[in-house]
């Protein structure tokens, strides 16, 4: 039988958040010709910026720690090459009414100078076809057919496909392909999140650069401008607790940033004078008990990652990708012997 080499071998990775790229790179590495395919006009996903000409702000993840080895040393990579730094708020927690300083010593991490940049860094040594909505796909002897929305069918066909999505959407993807699919989907049970961003045109006096919040429609605030190399107008990053979010779910977009807003104002942040965007995440974040790492089905080599099989957050989603494209390594490994 013929031994394929690595080099002639096509992987297509749909998603080009921070699981999808670390998938990729480490795919990159190994050998394997590697597409990333991307709906949106930008690399990185729920690691995210809205940038304006007057202020910025991370709206997705708002930091991200660093305890397993592996996401360690690509961190010191990151950090090493600046795109990534820690970051050191003055923190503090509301909990049954009353602010307390946090006592939380853990390191935390961002991107340098937003946080879209390590997805960047990334993506710079990777083919990323962007503004590509991948809707269908369909295995045809030994290959994989992509459709996007854009684009129509896509000429290239790929020996491996990895969805690198949030689980509803990659279940809308695969479901009549990989059936078994749909219960793990169903345990990552991810919830929406409503954010608002609020840019002031006078600096505030707030007590703390970031704050976790219990018990009430809100779950965290933070000052984008309190991390490093953020510039322009003072903005708030204002995360609405997931329960909440998901009931509200479909809610009239201004409505929910109204009761978000006065929830702020009564714990201090008034935005009355703010300029507010606002942004639904339909699926911010999952179970926080990792399901299985990453998915794979060897026989129609058909692979998942993402936050959602890992425990959620970034380094989990890293973590995602990079094993399991060491396991496509691994399984391609044993089908050339
Ligand atoms: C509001 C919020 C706050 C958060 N806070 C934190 C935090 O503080 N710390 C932390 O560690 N984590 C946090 N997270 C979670 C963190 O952002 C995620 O765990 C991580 O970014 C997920 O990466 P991913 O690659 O798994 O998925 P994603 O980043 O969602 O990447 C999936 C990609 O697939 C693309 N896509 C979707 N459908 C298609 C399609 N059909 N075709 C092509 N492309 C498609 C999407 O556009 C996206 O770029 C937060 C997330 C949110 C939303």
């Amino acid at each position: 039988m013929h031994e394929q080499n690595c080099s002639e071998i096509s992987v297509a990775i749909i998603g080009a958040g921070i699981s999808g790229l670390s998938c990729a790179t480490r795919l990159k590495a190994l050998g394997y010709q590697v597409r990333v395919y991307e709906k949106s006009r930008g690399v990185s996903g729920r690691m995210s910026t809205r940038s304006t000409a007057d202020w910025n702000a991370d709206h997705g993840a708002q930091y991200f720690t660093a305890r397993d080895p592996l996401f360690i040393n690509e961190l010191k990579q990151w950090i090493k090459d600046d795109v990534a730094a820690i970051w050191e708020p003055r923190l503090q927690v509301f909990k049954a009414g009353e602010w307390q300083d946090s006592a939380s010593k853990e390191n935390r991490y961002v991107g340098n100078p937003a946080m879209n940049t390590p997805g960047q860094y990334l993506a710079k040594n990777l083919v990323v076809k962007l503004n590509q909505t991948i809707h269908h796909i369909a295995y045809d002897q030994g290959k994989w057919l992509l459709h996007s929305q854009e684009h129509g069918a896509i000429q290239e066909q790929f020996d491996w496909l990895v969805l690198a999505l949030p689980a509803p959407q990659a279940l809308v993807i695969t479901q009549s392909i990989d059936r078994p699919i749909e219960e793990v989907v169903k345990r990552a049970n991810m919830q929406a999140c409503w954010t608002v961003m609020a840019t002031l045109t006078e600096k505030t006096n707030m007590p703390f650069d970031a704050a976790f919040i219990n018990s009430e429609i809100i779950s965290w605030l933070s000052r984008n401008n309190s991390k490093p190399n953020r510039a322009g107008m003072e903005t708030w990053t204002i995360h609405a607790n997931p329960l909440w979010s998901q009931v509200w779910v479909e809610r009239d977009k201004d409505e929910a940033a109204k009761e978000i807003l006065d929830c702020a104002k009564r714990l201090g942040l008034n935005c009355d004078a703010a300029k507010i965007s606002i942004h639904r995440w339909r699926y911010a974040s999952g179970h926080a008990a990792p399901i299985s790492g990453f998915r794979l089905c060897e026989d129609l080599k058909l692979g998942y990652c993402g936050d959602w099989l890992n425990g959620g957050r970034v380094e989990g989603a890293w973590l995602s990708g990079h094993h399991l494209a060491s396991q496509i390594q691994k399984t391609q490994h044993q089908t050339n012997l």
